[in-house]
């Protein structure tokens, strides 16, 4: 539509100039035609004409002169409307890039921008420190004081990082609670940067009047030493921080590759172990307690076994920890005693009075049920309880109510307790005296240097007096030598068990060994 106009004008106006060049030989026409005025002298003529195309065409040029300069005004107006335009459009480009690499609430440089930016310092760099920082119990903070003060407390984290790195290193916020920090200084400064964190952060946060207080554990990874591109790096910081939660937190860990495959070892065990208990590739071992003053049975120690598919025999004490840590240890303490509850019961068949030891692993002996669930399996199994002992350590003998509960508890049953490894953890002697405990078993430490030394003899022989004293009995552990046996009886010690008597066995080699119909007596 605005092209036809456009062609119609400029027809228009060619007709115009048409009309306007053609004009001065119509006027001479039209003066002789109708005038009848004719001049002698052409000039007139020229004159004439010159003078009507002036007339005509002056209303056409200064037309043209007006459009075009409307056209440069236009033009001119456009090319200032222009540059604003791309003056905004370059503005809004700078804030939209802004808000895409910043952290709305602190302004930081957020978790985008860090990736861009360690991708270009590991590709350019051979050396950088990344501490990855995560707050410890911000969650409490964000659910005790609502998340707006939450917001603010993060504030004033982020500015009190930025106070506390030096320059030559910059703060990132990787989201929530979690900052990371790139030092592009010596590696070696990393470890100070982490600990000028860890001090910044025993000032308090005041937070709407309230003073918050709060720590971090920090995990540290380096270029090149522990991954050359920027997602292995920040693994790493990441696993090294989890490593320092994992003391506590308000620490920090540097990143150690051997730590890992120590943890994915554990990881392996873990997972293999919840699958052990399903698909019964636990046994049960055991090893007889002998009576060292006539040489008779007294009991059998309960000590489980994990016949792992691929590994083989797996000793406890590789996958006890794992499952304590775990937790598994619940479920296979409960079937340890079930089990060997069940076995020994059968036993008594030949001898009524064999006793039957459990190890009892701190995370059980904390459970609040475990009383009454050894109740349920004495009941159960129509195991008589003074002949159950309970091996339990030092270590849960501690001056908590709940420990002293949980015994109490247990001696109502009337099942026996024991203080396994005894003089190996951190026992308090002055506990010993007000705990219900029956019967004190010697380290093997202890056992396997009274021959060859001789202050161990006396400690051994102090250990047996102290446990007499208190009106405990004594068992010795690791008993491979006649003459310990001699010895450890000659000092006092009622019972032993070790390799000179038998290795711990499976239920059936135990049948096989000893004759069950004759009382059990050793061989
Ligand atoms: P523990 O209760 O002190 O068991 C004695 C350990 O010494 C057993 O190791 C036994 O095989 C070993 N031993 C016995 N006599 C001798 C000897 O003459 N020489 C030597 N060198 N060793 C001897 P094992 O079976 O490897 O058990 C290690 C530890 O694992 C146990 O120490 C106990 O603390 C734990 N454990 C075993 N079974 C269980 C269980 O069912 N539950 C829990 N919580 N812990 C268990
Ligand atoms: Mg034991
Ligand atoms: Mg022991």
């Amino acid at each position: 539509m605005e092209l036809t106009t456009q062609r119609f004008k400029f027809k228009r106006l060619f007709l115009m100039i048409l009309f306007v060049v053609l004009l001065p030989s119509v006027a001479k026409e039209l003066l002789i035609q109708i005038y009848h005025l004719e001049f002698k002298n052409q000039l007139w003529y020229d004159i004439l004409g010159s003078a009507t195309m002036l007339l005509f065409s002056t209303p056409i040029f200064i037309y043209l002169f007006r459009k075009t300069d409307k056209t440069a005004l236009t033009l001119q107006n456009q090319l200032v409307e222009n540059k604003e335009i791309h003056q905004k459009l370059t503005l809004s480009n700078i804030e939209l890039d802004y808000n895409a690499n910043h952290d709305f609430l602190t302004g930081l440089q957020n978790r985008y921008r860090l990736f861009s930016v360690l991708n270009k310092l590991t590709a350019e760099r051979s050396e950088l420190a990344i501490l990855f920082i995560d707050l410890d119990r911000f969650k409490s903070i964000n659910d005790t004081m609502g998340h707006l003060s939450g917001d603010k407390f993060i504030k004033l984290v982020s500015i009190r990082l930025k106070q506390a790195i030096p320059v030559g290193a910059q703060v990132f916020r990787h989201g929530g609670d979690e900052f990371v920090i790139l030092s592009e200084l010596e590696n070696s400064r990393a470890v100070k940067i982490a600990e000028s964190i860890l001090e910044a952060f025993k000032e308090p946060f005041e937070v709407n009047n309230t003073l918050l207080y709060t720590s971090a554990s920090i995990g540290i990874s380096h270029l090149p030493e522990h991954g050359s591109d920027s997602v292995t790096l920040l693994k790493n910081a990441d696993r090294a921080m989890y490593r320092a939660k994992e003391l506590g937190g308000n620490t920090f860990k540097v990143f150690s590759q051997l730590a890992e495959n120590d943890d994915q070892k554990q990881l392996m065990i873990e997972n293999d172990l919840r699958k052990a208990l399903e698909t019964e590739q636990l046994l049960i071992h055991y090893q007889p307690v002998i009576n060292l003053a006539t040489g008779r049975l007294k009991s059998f120690e309960a000590l489980v076994r994990w016949n792992h598919p691929k590994i083989g025999l797996v000793p406890p004490g590789e996958f006890i920890p794992v499952a304590e840590r775990s937790g598994l240890i619940n479920d296979i303490g409960t079937w340890v005693l079930e089990s060997s509850c069940h076995q020994v019961k059968q036993w008594h068949s030949a001898n009524e009075n064999l006793g039957l030891a459990v190890n009892v692993s701190i995370r059980q002996f904390r459970d609040p049920q475990f009383p009454s669930f050894v109740k349920d399996v004495l009941e159960s199994t129509q195991f008589p309880p003074h002949l159950l002992i309970l091996e339990i350590t030092e270590s849960m003998m501690q001056d908590d109510l709940e420990s002293v509960r949980i015994i109490e508890e247990i001696r109502t049953l009337g099942v026996k307790l024991a203080i396994d490894d005894f003089g190996t953890g951190y026992s308090s002697l002055s506990k010993l005296g007000f705990l219900p405990i029956d019967y004190l078993k010697i380290d093997r430490s202890f056992t396997m240097e009274m021959l060859t030394h001789k202050p161990m003899q006396s400690i051994v022989q102090t250990i047996i007096d102290m446990g007499r004293n208190l009106d405990m009995e004594l068992i010795a552990e690791g008993i491979e030598e006649e003459g310990q046996s001699t010895l450890l009886a000659q000092c006092g010690c009622q019972f032993g068990q070790g390799y000179l008597f038998s290795k711990p066995l499976p239920s059936e080699e135990i049948e096989r060994t000893y004759c069950l119909s004759t009382l059990l007596k050793v061989k």
